[in-house]
C-alpha cells in the first residue's frame, strides 16, 4: 500500500488537468477553468449539485468529450487529442452497462479481449483473480438480466479493474443502489481502490458519500471548482457560503447581517459580538452586510430562564424531529430567521415552547454578504496532505 498520508506538495502527480474548460455548442460552459492535481493512488471524490460539470469533467478525462481548452496529464503525458482507449482509464457508469446478452466472465473479460492480445488461459485466469477479489465467482456464469443490481455494479467494477487501469474513473456508481448496499458498496470500492492503489475520479452529487470516500473532494457550482481540500477541511473551514452549506447534513445555519462598531454582527435586535480571532475581518467589514454560518451542532438550546453566559438569541421551537441518538430542532428566531439546531438524544423541550439559541462566540463562519467569500479562510486549498488511511474523511 502506498502511505497516504504522504504530503501533496511531495506526492508525484499522477493525473492532473490544467485549466480545463468545456463549452458545449450552444454556449453551455460546463466546465469553465478547473485545475487539480491528483498524486498517484488518490482517491478524488468531484462533488457539486446536478449540473455543475462533474460528468463532463470526468468525460473529458476519459476521452469522451474533448475540451475546449486546457491540458489533461497522466504520468506527465497530454492525454488531448488520444482516443479512450489510447489513455489507459477504465470508466465505471451509474446504469453500469453491461452487455445483456454475455455472461458476467464475457463482460469482465471483454475489455481484455478487445485491447490485449493475451491468450484465452491468461484471460480466463485474470478473470478469475478479479471475480474473487469483488466476491463473484459464484455469479461469472449468469447473464446481467439475472443478478441483482449490487451484483451487476460488481460485475461492471471488475470489467474495469480487469484492464489494470492507470486511472480508474467512477460516474455515480452507486446511485441505483439502495441504501444499505449504497453504504456497503461505499466501503468495498473504497477497500478495492487503496488495495490496487490506482488513482480513482469518483464523481457524486451525495456529499455524504463524497465526505465518507473520498482522500480530498473537490467542490464544483456552475463548472467552476470552489474548494479543493481533505473532506474535514472543506467542513470545518469552508472557503465560501457555496461550500458552507453544501457539505454538511443537515446544512450550516446562515444568518444575514450587518456588522456594527467593528466588533459585532446586528442580527434583527441582537448584537452578536464577532470573536476576537475574527477581528481584523469583522473590522474590515465594518458597516457591511455578512452572512453569519453556524452549522446545527455548534448552539446550545437553554430554557428562557436558564442562565447564560455567552450570546443568545431568543426564538420558539417550531418542529422537533427526532432521529435516533440525535433531534434536529428547528427554532424560529424572535427577528423571523429559522434556524436549524442538533441536540444529543431526546428533544429537550417540545414544540411551541421558548427558548435561547447559545451561539459560542468561537464556532461562527463569516463571509462576505457579496461575494460569499469567507472572510477569515486561511487559504486551505491547496496546502492539504494526505488522509491517514486509519481515518478515511478525517483530518
Ligand atoms: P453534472 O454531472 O454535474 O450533473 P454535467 O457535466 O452533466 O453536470 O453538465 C454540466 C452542464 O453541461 C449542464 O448545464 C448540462 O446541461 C450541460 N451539458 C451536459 N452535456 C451536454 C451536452 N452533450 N450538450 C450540451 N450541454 C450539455
Amino acid at each position: 500500500m502506498t502511505d497516504r498520508s504522504t504530503d501533496n506538495t511531495t506526492a508525484q502527480t499522477h493525473l492532473e488537468l490544467q485549466n480545463l474548460v468545456k463549452e458545449y455548442p450552444g454556449g453551455t460552459m460546463a466546465v469553465d477553468d478547473i485545475s487539480l492535481s491528483l498524486p498517484r493512488g488518490e482517491l478524488l471524490v468531484l462533488v457539486g449539485p446536478s449540473g455543475c460539470g462533474k460528468s463532463t469533467t470526468l468525460r473529458c478525462i476519459a476521452g469522451l468529450e474533448e475540451p475546449t481548452a486546457g491540458d489533461i496529464l497522466i504520468g506527465g503525458e497530454s492525454m488531448v487529442g488520444r482516443r479512450p482507449e489510447e489513455r489507459e482509464i477504465a470508466m465505471v457508469f451509474q446504469n453500469y452497462a453491461l452487455y445483456p446478452h454475455k455472461t458476467a466472465r464475457q463482460n469482465i473479460g471483454f475489455g481484455l479481449r478487445m485491447t490485449t492480445d493475451l491468450p484465452d488461459e491468461e484471460v480466463r485466469n485474470q478473470v478469475e483473480r478479479v471475480a474473487e477479489t469483488l466476491g463473484i465467482t459464484d455469479l461469472l456464469e449468469k447473464k446481467p438480466g439475472s443478478l441483482s443490481g449490487g451484483q451487476q455494479q460488481r460485475v461492471a467494477l471488475g470489467r474495469a479493474i480487469v484492464r489494470d487501469p492507470a486511472v480508474f474513473l467512477l460516474d455515480e456508481p452507486l446511485s441505483n443502489l439502495d441504501a444499505t448496499l449504497r453504504t456497503q458498496m461505499r466501503t468495498e470500492i473504497q477497500q478495492l481502490q487503496r488495495d490496487l492503489e490506482v488513482t480513482t475520479v469518483y464523481v457524486t452529487h451525495d456529499q455524504t458519500e463524497a465526505m465518507t470516500i473520498g482522500d480530498r473532494i473537490a467542490v464544483l457550482r456552475d463548472g467552476h471548482l470552489q474548494q479543493l481540500g481533505r473532506p474535514m477541511a472543506c467542513y470545518r473551514e469552508p472557503a465560501n457560503r457555496f461550500v458552507a452549506s453544501f457539505i454538511g447534513e443537515p446544512s450550516m445555519n446562515l444568518l444575514e447581517c450587518r456588522v456594527a462598531a467593528g466588533d459585532e454582527a446586528l442580527v434583527g435586535p441582537v448584537a452578536y459580538p464577532i470573536d476576537d480571532t475574527l477581528a481584523a475581518a469583522a473590522a474590515e467589514a465594518d458597516g457591511r452586510d455578512v452572512t453569519l454560518g453556524v452549522r446545527p451542532e455548534v448552539p446550545t438550546l437553554l430554557g428562557p430562564e436558564e442562565d447564560d453566559s455567552g450570546p443568545s438569541f431568543p426564538g420558539r421551537i417550531d418542529v422537533v424531529e427526532p432521529v435516533g441518538e440525535r433531534s434536529f430542532v428547528y427554532v424560529t428566531l424572535d427577528d423571523g430567521p429559522q434556524l436549524t439546531v442538533a441536540v444529543p438524544g431526546r428533544p429537550p423541550a417540545r414544540e411551541g415552547t421558548p427558548v435561547r439559541v447559545q451561539i459560542p462566540r468561537d464556532g461562527v463562519h463569516i463571509f462576505d454578504g457579496q461575494t460569499g467569500e469567507a472572510l477569515h479562510h486561511p487559504a486551505h486549498s491547496e496546502l492539504e496532505g494526505r488522509v491517514p488511511t486509519s481515518t478515511p474523511g478525517g483530518d
